[in-house]
């Protein structure tokens, strides 16, 4: 049985990038894989690498629970979970930083990122979190990891710790591939196309479409996008990034090729494009929305992270304990 390993942090509500880049793909896993076990989990350990209040993490922790299982994962099939109560995912992450050198961790763009614009006050853990997330991977022998393009740095990282563990300890951890989708691995902003659409960057509230939003902003977010002054639809991502943009997230929600939607909106206005983009989005988050609403806040929602943490400690402490035993910790 081969098993997926995936998770989102709880650092804001949940955007349309977040969807199209990863929980669609979760979906569409979920239905096509077969003979694969799923692991998902929300990562607040991941979250408290940036100051998150109190009350707004536990809230972003539910409604991520929620979203998921809104947005079509079957927490019958999938084992859905919150990282910080399976506590092996931060016993690994400590030997996992016990494999990895300083300079590798210093040399992820994230955190070189972050680094530049907030120069005091960088958590310890923002720096170590490739380890932790290396973690959450290796702990379930995964061998498919679905993420965006922001994270494939991480996920090599990942196959360095797992390679280097089984060279100095023995065979113990699986090689992970990662999962990139073909299109929609990186939407951007609305208002800024040039940089990610992202749930926690300071941004006006017109660059990202969250899968809560109320459907009529979302049709203004949409029509106010920025794009350029041509008035052409075609993908171009240097010179047309707001277009090449809008291509993508219609593509990803409609599997139609962006081939095809060029030709389909050759000589069509921007406005109309945009307007029919709009519904789009608009009936895929009404939807999920419809959804959203029936679980949250239900017991259910308890029963089911309930079973996904059993689930996943069974797996998970087993391997933490082959881990200690092939490294010399503890007594025999
Ligand atoms: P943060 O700003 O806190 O990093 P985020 O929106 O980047 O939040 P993450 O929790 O880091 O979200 O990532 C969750 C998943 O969503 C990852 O698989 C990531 O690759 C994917 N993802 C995040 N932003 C986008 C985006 N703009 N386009 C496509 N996928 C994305
Ligand atoms: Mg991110």
């Amino acid at each position: 049985m081969k098993r997926l390993v995936s998770g989102i942090k709880p650092t804001g509500e949940l955007t349309l990038g977040n969807y199209i880049g990863a929980l669609k793909n979760f979906v569409q896993l979920q239905n096509e894989l077969e003979d694969t076990e799923f692991f998902i989990f929300i990562a607040d350990l991941h979250a408290i690498t940036t100051m998150q209040e109190k009350s707004n993490l536990r809230k972003n922790i539910k409604n991520i629970a929620a979203i998921y299982i809104a947005c079509g994962l079957d927490p019958n099939k999938v084992n859905l979970f919150i990282q910080s109560e399976v506590n092996e995912h931060a016993e690994l992450g400590y030997v996992m930083e016990s494999t990895l050198y300083i300079g590798e961790m210093e040399r992820m763009i994230q955190y070189k990122e972050k680094r530049a614009n907030n120069e005091e006050a960088i958590r310890t853990s923002l720096l170590t979190y490739p380890a932790l997330m290396a973690a959450d991977i290796l702990l379930y022998d995964a061998s498919i990891v679905p993420i965006g393009e922001d994270q494939t740095q991480h996920l090599e990282i990942t196959k360095v710790a797992a390679t280097r563990f089984n060279h100095l300890y023995g065979e113990t951890f699986t090689i992970p591939s990662g999962f990139t989708p073909k299109t929609g691995a990186r939407i951007m902003g609305l208002q800024d196309p040039t940089k990610k659409m992202s749930k926690s960057a300071d941004k006006t509230p017109k660059d990202y479409i969250l899968l809560l939003d109320d459907l009529n902003q979302v049709r203004n977010k949409i029509k106010s996008a920025i794009t350029d002054s041509d008035n052409k639809i075609y993908f171009d991502k240097e010179n047309k990034p707001g277009i090449s943009n809008l291509l993508t997230i219609y593509s990803s929600l409609t599997n139609i090729k962006i081939d095809d939607l060029v030709a389909k909106y050759e000589n069509i206005s921007y406005g109309e494009f945009k307007s029919d983009l709009a519904e789009i989005v608009v009936s895929e988050l009404s939807v999920i929305q419809e959804r959203y609403k029936e679980i949250i806040g239900k017991k259910e929602l308890d029963l089911y992270l309930d079973k996904g943490r059993e689930n996943a400690k069974r797996v998970a402490s087993r391997k933490l304990k082959k881990v200690y035993e092939r490294i010399g910790l503890g007594r025999k």
